[in-house]
C-alpha cells in the first residue's frame, strides 16, 4: 500500500456523501428499478416528491430520515432552493442522499436544475432512471408511442410553460410525430385551440390517462376536436398524460386495456359522439 498517498489526502479531500437523483416511476411500485431499490436501501436521507407513490418507501432502510418535499401543483411546495440546500448540506455531512422523483428524474422534474446545483456545489451526483409517466400511460392503454406505419418518432412536451414561451406547436404538428403532453389537462382548451390552429386535424386521436399505473387509473379516448370538453365532462384532472397522434387510434391499440378490465362507458354528452372513458380499476 502506498502510505505516501494516504498521508497526502487532506481532510477536505476525504470522500463526502453523494446525491442520487432517483426516478420512482409512474406509480406502480413494481415499476421501480432494481437500482432504485438498492440505493433506497442504503440511503441516510430520502427527499420525496409529491408524485411519488409512498408504497415505494418500504425499500428505505430503518433509521433513514424521510423528508416529504413536494406538494401537488398549485399548492404550496417546499421551495426549490431549500431542497437544493438540504441535499448539499446532507451530502457535505457525508450522508448518502436520495432525491426521489416521480417518473424519470430528467423528464420535466427539475432534475436538470438540481443536478446543476449539485455540480456547482461540488457535490457528487448520480442519476437513476425511472419509467417516465408518458411511457407508462401509453402502455397502460396498449398504445405504442411509435409505429412504423404511422409515425417516425415521439415528442415529450409540456403544455405548462411556467411563464416561458409556448412550444412551437406548428413545427411539432408538421413532424407528424406522436405528442406526449405532460402537465396539460388544466390547460386542455388552450392546448386544443393551439393544436387546431397549428393545423392538426380535429379527428386526430387523443388518449388521456389519469393516474397511470395506479389502481385509480382512468383512461379517456377522444380526439383533438373534443379534447377539452371530454376532459371536463370526464372530470379528468392532474396527474394526467395526453397522447396525441395516430398511434392513439382505439382500433390500432393492442388488447391490453381490455385485459386490464377497462370499464367502457360513453360519456353522457351527445350520445355516441362523446369520448370513451375507461378505468382499470378491478370491476
Ligand atoms: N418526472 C415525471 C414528470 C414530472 S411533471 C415523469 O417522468 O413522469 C408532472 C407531470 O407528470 C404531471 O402533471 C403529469 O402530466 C405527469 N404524471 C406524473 N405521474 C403521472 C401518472 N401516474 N399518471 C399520469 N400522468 C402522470
Amino acid at each position: 500500500m502506498d502510505t505516501h498517498s494516504t498521508f497526502s489526502i487532506r481532510p477536505s479531500k476525504l470522500p463526502s456523501g453523494k446525491v442520487w437523483l432517483v426516478g420512482a416511476g409512474p406509480g406502480d411500485p413494481d415499476l421501480l428499478t432494481l437500482k432504485a431499490v438498492r440505493i433506497l436501501g442504503v440511503a441516510d436521507v430520502v427527499l420525496v416528491d409529491a408524485l411519488v407513490n409512498g408504497a415505494v418507501l418500504v425499500h428505505v432502510r430503518q433509521g433513514a430520515r424521510v423528508v416529504e418535499v413536494g406538494k401537488r401543483g398549485g399548492c404550496k411546495s417546499t421551495a426549490q432552493a431549500f431542497i437544493e440546500r438540504l441535499m448539499i448540506a446532507e451530502a457535505r455531512a457525508g450522508h448518502t442522499v436520495v432525491r426521489l422523483k416521480g417518473g424519470d428524474p430528467f423528464i420535466f422534474g427539475r432534475g436538470g436544475e438540481e443536478a446543476a446545483a449539485l455540480h456547482r456545489a461540488g457535490v457528487a451526483c448520480e442519476i437513476v432512471n425511472g419509467i417516465t409517466s408518458g411511457l407508462a400511460a401509453a402502455s397502460a392503454a396498449g398504445v405504442p408511442l411509435t409505429h412504423r406505419d404511422v409515425t417516425q418518432g415521439v415528442v415529450f412536451v409540456t403544455a405548462h410553460a411556467a411563464g416561458r414561451d409556448e412550444p412551437d406547436w406548428t413545427t411539432l404538428v408538421r413532424t407528424r410525430m406522436t405528442l406526449v403532453v405532460y402537465m396539460g389537462v388544466a390547460r386542455a382548451s388552450e392546448l386544443q385551440a393551439a393544436l387546431l390552429e397549428a393545423g392538426l386535424a380535429g379527428s386526430t386521436p387523443a388518449l388521456v390517462v389519469e393516474n397511470a399505473t395506479l389502481p385509480r387509473e382512468r383512461q379517456l379516448r377522444t380526439d383533438i376536436g373534443r379534447l377539452a370538453r371530454d376532459i371536463a365532462d370526464g372530470g379528468i384532472s392532474s396527474p394526467a398524460i395526453m397522447v396525441i397522434g395516430e398511434v392513439a387510434r382505439a382500433d390500432s391499440a393492442s388488447d391490453q386495456s381490455k385485459n386490464a378490465n377497462v370499464l367502457v362507458s360513453m360519456l353522457s354528452r351527445g350520445g355516441a359522439s362523446g369520448g370513451v372513458l375507461g378505468s382499470s380499476n378491478a370491476l
